[in-house]
């Protein structure tokens, strides 16, 4: 029997845009092919363990949330670098993307952060809002997708070396409304700025997350089986044509 353990980080404080419901949407795929899981809910005072996580999740929030959980991040980073450079697959979406970095500044401040990728988050007046259409590669088989989810940021995330972009916008700002980036992959990270929540109405997106979990706790496995996506591609179809008419 496989089984995977997806930890959440912060589940009561990043937890805007129903940004969990990426969580379930991974759970459920899991589940509807067999494959057990367990979900650990890591907040303030519970340490992150690297070795009892397969899919490491954490959503987006407010500059005022992510002041909260600063502090015991920084308890947290050196494990969750760890896990990072062993290759552990990661979720991290708006304000848990922007956490990754090196720093993020506020209108107020700037938060010095313990860079877990190489990324860096600039404040601007102009919130980032509003519905997100961007084409990512697959780069295991190189086909291209177009993902669907909805923006709200004030922070401009720029990548630094050895950092590339999820994808490219197509419709919306992506990380900094400037260079037509969305998102960051290093490693097994997967980082957007997408709520929606980003996974549901993605399911090959959601599904190369997965795969990339799988894969490493289960090298000789078969791949994962296809789901039946008639809904999921049918709500992002119907999104894409909406906005992109
Ligand atoms: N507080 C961050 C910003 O405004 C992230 C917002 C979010 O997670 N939606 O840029």
């Amino acid at each position: 029997m496989y089984s995977l353990t997806i930890c959440h980080l912060y589940p009561d404080i990043l937890n805007l845009y129903g940004d969990r419901g990426n969580v379930i949407a991974l759970q459920k795929r899991c589940l509807w092919r067999g494959i057990d899981v367990g979900i650990q809910n890591i907040s303030l005072g519970r340490p992150f363990s690297a070795e009892q996580c397969d899919i490491l999740f954490i959503g987006g929030g407010q500059d005022f949330e992510q002041e909260i959980m600063l502090e015991d991040f920084y308890k947290q980073h050196e494990e969750i670098k760890r896990y990072v450079e062993n290759d552990g697959t990661v979720l991290a979406i708006c304000g848990g993307y922007q956490m990754l970095g090196k720093y993020y500044e506020t209108e107020e401040k700037l938060i010095e952060l313990p860079g877990v990728i190489n990324i860096e988050t600039k404040s601007s007046k102009k919130r980032l809002i509003g519905n997100l259409v961007f084409e990512w590669v697959h780069n295991q088989t190189g086909e291209s997708y177009r993902a669907v989810g909805f923006e709200n940021h004030s922070g401009l995330t720029y990548l630094g070396e050895g950092v590339d972009p999820l994808g490219k916008v197509v419709k919306g700002f992506g990380n900094n409304g400037e260079d037509g980036y969305e998102g960051a992959r290093y490693k097994n990270v997967f980082c957007s700025y997408s709520h929606g929540s980003l996974l549901p109405k993605n399911p090959h997106l959601a599904d190369y997350i997965l795969s990339c979990a799988f894969k490493k706790k289960y090298p000789d496995a078969p791949e994962l089986q296809e789901l039946n996506d008639r809904e999921e591609l049918e709500a992002n179809r119907s999104m894409i044509k909406r906005l992109l008419k």
